[in-house]
């Protein structure tokens, strides 16, 4: 991508109101723009982070037999009124058709994926099988003042696999509690989240939250050392913090994200709607069910509340959106410039020919400083300069973002260093 036709523009400062470390740096680097309270616009540079995040996830979650269907943001009344939940959520944004009837927009989809399944799969044989989708969610929430941590329209992958029996249900959770940590992992968050057991409701002792830590966390948890797993303060109270796994007393209280939460509902939305299916003795049977969510923003806002430094955003690999910056220095003279950019412009064609992107700032009235400035800011993992004490040794220098050395390397060599 030419940076001088980049739909973008960093800025120094931001809206006063804008007070979390994810929304200023995003906003300031040009990857997002605030609409209102809890609600961006995704740039093109964020675009891309947002697709690398769904493409982790839609991977991991394939590879876990997930099915992906694409629900309705748009429901009808009358499922949320069999659950209940029409007048008990008062995070649900309700509106009225001009023809009079009631409509809702969908903040979760249970009421919604429930009925779906029990249309198609009844039979002992059909089971188990999972259903998700990445998709737009709508809430109305009380505080939206952490940017894309708490969205009022935000996108979640939700999963929900449906099972005949509880040992099965327990399998699937377990797998996916590992596809979770891959995806965690992936985008870069691996080292600081934590399986957190949280309260499972009505249904079962625990369910689990995924939860990195980090200052910008709404949620207190107490961290075990030794087990590298917590407890949410919500459900143990700060007077009896003790491990769930080895009884531990010495744990740290540390404030985290909750990133994603995977939920045992067993038959709580099944019985509400009736789902049974025929076993092999020919009774009908109560369909159990689990869910499974993940916040694409709010993935995104954590990892810029935990890969930031005081000139801007550090991205992980995985989910950058490019992995090369390059950069062409201006010298002031004419035929060394024309030079620098000829090596500049080879450069960036065969290292997007084997693979690799390349944002490359080509801008011909903006001044070196500005230049690294904004480089620094946007954060792509490696930065390659190709200026006039580069361009004379045929080489580029190579600096890491998050590194404070440069080196000068041959660009016949450059390829390889990245595809290392
Ligand atoms: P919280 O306690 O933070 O409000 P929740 O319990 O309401 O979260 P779920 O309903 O289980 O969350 O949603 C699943 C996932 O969706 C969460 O783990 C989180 O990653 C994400 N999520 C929830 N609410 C929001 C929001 N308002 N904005 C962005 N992401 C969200
Ligand atoms: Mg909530």
């Amino acid at each position: 991508m030419l940076q001088s036709k980049l739909f973008y523009k960093t800025s120094k400062e931001v809206s006063v109101e804008e007070k979390s470390v994810n929304a200023q740096l995003l906003t300031r680097a040009g990857f997002i723009d605030k609409l209102m309270a809890g609600v961006y616009t995704f740039l093109p540079l964020g675009f891309k982070v947002y697709k690398k995040i769904e493409n982790i996830i839609r991977e991991e979650i394939n590879a876990v037999g997930g099915q992906e269907i694409l629900m309705p943001a748009l429901h009808p009344k009358e499922p949320w009124e069999t659950t209940g939940r029409w007048a008990a959520v008062r995070e649900m944004f309700k509106t009225k058709s001009q023809t009079g009837g009631d409509y809702g927009l969908g903040w979760t989809h249970e009421e919604i994926v429930t009925p779906l399944a029990k249309k198609f799969f009844n039979s002992y044989k059909d089971f188990p099988f999972a259903l998700y989708q990445i998709q737009t969610k709508f809430r109305d929430e009380l505080r939206v003042k952490s940017g894309l941590l708490r969205g009022r329209e935000f996108a979640m992958k939700d999963l929900y696999s449906f099972h005949t029996n509880e040992k099965d249900l327990d399998n699937y959770y377990e797998k996916v509690k590992e596809a979770y940590f891959k995806i965690f992992n992936r985008v870069g968050l691996g080292q600081r989240t934590y399986l957190t057991f949280a309260s499972g409701g009505a249904f079962s002792k625990y369910s689990h939250e995924f939860q990195t830590v980090t200052p910008a966390g709404e949620d207190i948890i107490y961290l075990c050392d030794k087990c590298k797993i917590a407890v949410n303060k919500e459900i143990i109270g700060e007077s009896k913090e003790s491990c769930v796994q080895c009884g531990n007393k010495n744990l740290k209280e540390e404030k985290a994200i909750e990133v994603g939460n995977i939920f045992k509902l067993k038959d709580k939305f099944t019985k509400a709607f009736g789902y049974n299916f025929k076993d092999k003795d020919g009774k009908e049977k109560q369909v159990i069910m689990g869910c499974y969510g993940i916040g694409l923003g709010r993935v995104m806002g954590a990892v810029v509340e935990v890969y930031h430094d005081k000139d801007g955003i550090i991205w992980p690999p995985e989910i950058a959106p490019y992995n090369v910056h390059l950069i062409a220095l201006k010298s002031g003279d004419d035929s060394l410039d024309k030079k620098i950019e000829k090596k500049t412009f080879d450069l960036y064609e065969s290292l997007q020919k084997k693979g690799i992107e390349v944002l490359y700032d080509d801008r011909q009235e903006v001044s070196a400083g500005v230049k690294l400035k904004e480089s620094d800011l946007i954060g792509i993992p490696v930065r390659l300069i190709i200026s006039e004490k580069t361009v004379v040794k045929d080489s580029a220098e190579f600096k890491k973002r998050d590194s404070k050395d440069a080196e000068l390397v041959k660009i016949n060599k450059i390829a390889k260093l990245l595809n290392g």
